[in-house]
This record gives C-alpha cells, structure tokens and sequence, in this order.
C-alpha cells in the first residue's frame, strides 16, 4: 500500500547507526556505499542507491526509502545484527511525505527522530537532534 503525500506522520521504531561525531546516521552507512548521516533539525530525505537510481525514493518496486519497524521486536532483531558490527540505538522516527507499507514496517521519503532508547547512554544524541531519551 503506498500513502501519497500523508498527512499525518506515521510514528514507527528504527535503528540507527551514530558517529564518532555524534550525528545519527544510516545503521548501513559506509557499507554500501556513500554515509547517510541525518542532520540535526532538518527532514532526512530519502534517496534512492540503487544502480539505476529511481530518482524519487521511496519506489515501490525498490527497497529505497528510510526503512522503519512495526513493532520494537523487529526493531531489536536488527538492531542485534548490525549492533555486532557498530555501534546503534533504537528510537521512534515520524515518517511522512510518500510512505511505502511493507511486511514489517514502511519505506518513507522524510523522516525524523522522535525518541531515542537507552536513557543516560544516548543522552547527548538526543540533546544534539532535539529529541526525548527514554530508558
Ligand atoms: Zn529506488
């Protein structure tokens, strides 16, 4: 199902992936080419990597867009993986603009942080995107 332009932000859980800087950025950034770093206060938009980029992520033929999570379990799951090969939190994101429904959550065109999990430890990410830190 794909929701054009939707109005209200979807609200849904995410990895992230964060610098020696202390900007959140892609869990997969610098695997596959290219860093995704979000910057703090502005609308992360996606783009699309693939080899024939489609010009305007998310596509629903492709896997672009900012992927995020139904459910905190599968939230965890990934987190799991990707966390023994980097550092991660995990948070809720609002999504917006085209938002993609997939089997376990959304592929979406802007998306920004909206609580970050882990209290003290994530404490000055929250505090460099503006958002909440929750245990
Ligand atoms: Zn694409």
């Amino acid at each position: 199902m794909i929701v054009p332009d939707s109005p209200v932000p979807v609200e849904a859980y995410r990895v992230w992936g964060y610098g020696p800087d202390g900007h959140l950025e892609s869990p997969t950034s610098g695997f596959c080419g290219g860093t995704t770093v979000w910057t703090p206060y502005e609308a992360f938009r996606a783009s699309c990597l693939a080899k024939s980029s489609c010009g305007e992520a998310p596509n629903p033929v492709h896997s672009c867009g900012v992927h995020a999570y139904k459910t905190l379990a599968d939230a965890l799951i990934w987190a799991r993986k990707i966390g023994r090969v980097r550092p991660v939190v995990i948070g809720t994101v609002r999504l917006w603009g085209t938002v993609v429904e997939t089997r376990a959550g959304w592929r979406a065109q802007y998306a920004y942080p909206h609580t970050l999990y882990g209290g003290r430890r994530v404490g000055h990410l929250a505090t460099v995107y503006g958002v909440a830190a929750r245990d």
